[in-house]
């Protein structure tokens, strides 16, 4: 009866039933790190599960082993994200970078190649660019303005004729608030197939989803997050998460079995709590970005501002916007009149604003994309993509909308 509801209706109860917990209302923390089996059979039958020795029968629960395997709490909330996304299942890991670095080793082999929209998150550009290579995995790059035609020759003729086992886009792309079009990489992914092996496309949903986006629907393989943001919300858990189809998913949570990234019991748990207010926390924070763009936009010590909601209709990005996109969010990225002096005096007087990386929770958060997290992005990437010195990046929370203009206006008096 559960798929007749909506996500939000259904964060309060899904797959946790009360009666079997004294009647406790929420589902209990399960800080275990091993479970003891009834019966030495029913040991033997858990395993035969875990190890893929044998089919689920119908109704089948996964019984409960060790908490590097399986927990109760990450159990429950990897049934409660699958919804937001439609996806059959969900993987939740310790960060988001262990549900990328996951993702690429579970896919790619020594040999292979990954095909990625960039700009991506500073740490997974780090991976890409810097660790990938010495693990010989190839790695090819485009921008959100290439056609089709432009990432297939470049990726032809960069790759001998291999074909990439991973495509890989951050949509919108961190910090220039940038969209690829899900239905071209799918595309893609279709044109690279050979031998009955298509590339499987992942998308890094964090900026938008798994509210205002659904890159399944899309026809991506992967919908991932860092966790960390929006979907925890509150700034007090570091987690990551996939989800997909369950043949993949179960490759994911296989490979994880073995890295040991799965995410912890406590932060399973406020995670749960996380998902209740998910839907009324992105909504409002959508409202506020507006109205503190709209506040940007038309200030004059702004030269120019990245927002999903002024996007014009001569800009191609738009179509893919309406195509794919529920809300513009909560992202706003600016470059401030002047250079780094101003950005960082700017900054530096901001009030209500937490100075601090990291971006989708409750509190408003500032920052300096070209010295902080993108620091480590090469400076002709920087430079293509946007991420200069008078760049700015805020992440709009939960206070007042007027007050946080009020803030900026205050911080803005003080650089000029
Ligand atoms: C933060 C972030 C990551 C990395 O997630 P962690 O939870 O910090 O490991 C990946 N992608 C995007 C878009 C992010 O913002």
């Amino acid at each position: 009866m559960d798929n007749i509801f909506h996500p939000e209706s259904l964060m309060m109860s899904h797959g946790f039933h009360a009666a079997d917990h004294q009647g406790a209302i929420k589902c209990p923390l399960f800080q275990n790190s091993t479970f003891a089996f009834r019966t030495a059979e029913a040991g033997k039958s858990f395993f035969e599960l875990a190890y893929g020795l044998r089919q689920k029968v119908e109704g089948e629960e996964t019984g409960m082993i060790y908490s590097r395997l399986n927990n109760p709490n990450l159990d429950l909330v990897e049934k409660r994200l699958a919804l937001w996304d439609g996806g059959e299942e969900a993987a939740f890991f310790a960060s988001g970078m262990a549900a990328i670095s996951t993702l690429v080793f579970t896919f790619l082999k020594p040999g292979d190649c990954l095909l990625y929209g960039a700009p991506v998150y500073g740490g997974t550009d780090h991976f890409f660019n810097y660790v990938l290579p010495s693990f010989n995995i190839d790695v090819i790059k485009f921008n959100a303005s290439d056609s089709f035609e432009t990432i297939v020759k470049r990726t032809e003729s960069a790759n001998h004729g291999k074909i990439p086992g991973l495509i890989y886009t951050e949509i919108p792309g961190n910090p220039t608030i940038s969209l690829v079009d899900i239905d071209m990489c799918k595309q893609l992914a279709n044109h690279f197939e050979k031998d009955g092996k298509r590339p499987i496309l992942a998308v890094d949903n964090t900026f938008l989803g798994p509210v205002f986006q659904h890159p399944l629907k899309f026809g991506a393989d992967i919908s991932l997050y860092s966790a960390t943001k929006f979907i925890g919300g509150h700034s007090d858990v570091i987690a990551g998460a996939c989800v997909g189809n369950s043949n993949l998913i179960g490759q994911l949570k296989c490979m994880r079995t073995f890295f040991g990234c799965m995410l912890d019991p406590h932060s399973s748990w406020l995670i749960l709590r996380s998902l209740e207010t998910l839907k009324i926390r992105m909504e409002q924070q959508a409202l506020n970005a507006r109205k503190v763009a709209e506040y940007l936009q038309k200030h004059p010590a702004v030269d120019k501002i990245h927002y999903l909601g002024f996007l014009k209709d001569s800009d191609s990005q738009k179509a893919i916007f309406e195509k794919q996109c529920l809300s513009a969010g909560s992202m706003i990225s600016f470059e401030i009149k002047g250079g780094e002096k101003e950005a960082f005096l700017f900054l530096n007087n901001l009030k209500l604003f937490k100075l601090a990386v990291s971006l989708g929770s409750t509190e408003s958060l500032a920052e300096h994309p070209a010295t902080m997290t993108h620091v480590d992005v090469s400076a002709e990437d920087r430079e293509m993509l946007g991420i200069n010195e008078k760049l700015i990046r805020l992440s709009i929370g939960l206070e007042d909308a007027d007050d946080l203009i009020k803030a900026i206006e205050h911080a803005f008096n003080k650089v000029f």
